[in-house]
């Protein structure tokens, strides 16, 4: 894809070293999408848990306002493109005791909704991969799609992130299975007015695909789900990876636009024609 056809995309799915298990420095993440031809990114680092939920991976609540510089501070940095404010927030158990009077009370762009725990399993984390070991697939995908069904409905999210994460190290159930499970969870996330992201980590995964699938994708089409791309860059190299990809899958899903979040609205781009 060339440039002149990137600029309309921004990654809305970028980490910073806060979350500790990221690399680089705020600029060379802006260098790097100045390199994609990307029109900007959102920074969407993991969202602190004062109850200490998955803490290894988060930055602590106290230094959120070092999150917060970071990102307003890159601004004034010679960097062209657009540069957006977010935040990943998980949905667990106890999240509702910080997570939605804290939301609202930032001045986010984006708040990406995840779930990365079935109970205390962190299943996507590739240093717990006994627990896939002999599991019920279909039964941990349906488990998943439960706890995504639970936080779209919590209202307190804008987009659905990596959305079949189940996959990432290969387990998947039959499509037929796929389709009837992602179906009300779609209707669900139609309901709440969400979007989905294009998530091309998946990429670099043994999923080796964009979450979430072309199958789900055309689901999301057919309730005129809305959708918007992120990279989930942990190191400044990956911004913007496999957009043209991402932005193909789209299309033949049956996408011709895509979203954008500003101040927690949607606003509608055309897709480009890769
Ligand atoms: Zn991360
Ligand atoms: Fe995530
Ligand atoms: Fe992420
Ligand atoms: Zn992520």
């Amino acid at each position: 894809m060339s440039k002149e056809l990137r600029m309309a995309l921004i990654d809305s799915h970028v980490h910073t070293v806060l979350c500790r298990h990221a690399e680089g420095e705020v600029a060379d993440f802006l260098a790097a999408a100045s390199e994609a031809g990307l029109a900007g990114l959102a920074f969407t680092d993991h969202a602190p848990a004062p109850c200490g939920y998955d803490a290894r991976h988060r930055m602590p609540l106290d230094q959120f306002s070092v999150y917060e510089q970071m990102v307003s501070r890159s601004r004034s940095g010679g960097y062209a493109g657009e540069v957006l404010f977010g935040i990943e927030a998980d949905y667990y158990e106890g999240f509702e005791s910080f997570l939605p009077s804290w939301l609202k009370s930032q001045p986010f762009d984006v708040v990406l909704g995840s779930v990365h725990y079935i109970g205390s399993w962190g299943f996507d984390n590739p240093d717990n991969l006994e627990g896939w070991r002999g599991a019920d697939v279909a039964g941990v995908w349906r488990r998943y799609f439960d706890l995504v069904g639970r936080m779209v409905d919590t209202g307190i999210y804008d987009v659905v992130a990596h959305l079949d994460l189940p996959k990432k190290f290969g387990h998947r159930p039959p499509e037929s299975s796929i389709r009837e499970m992602a179906a009300p969870l779609l209707d669900r996330i139609s309901r709440a007015g969400m979007a989905i992201e294009l998530n091309t980590s998946g990429l670099r995964r043994p999923a080796a695909e964009i979450y979430p699938s072309v199958l789900i994708l055309s689901l999301a089409r057919e309730r005129g789900i809305p959708i918007c791309f992120g990279s989930d860059a942990h190191r400044p190299f990956e911004v913007g990876f496999g957009f043209s990809e991402a932005v193909r899958s789209a299309r033949e899903a049956g996408y011709s636009d895509c979203v954008v979040f500003r101040q927690r609205r949607k606003h509608v781009c055309p897709l480009p024609v890769v």
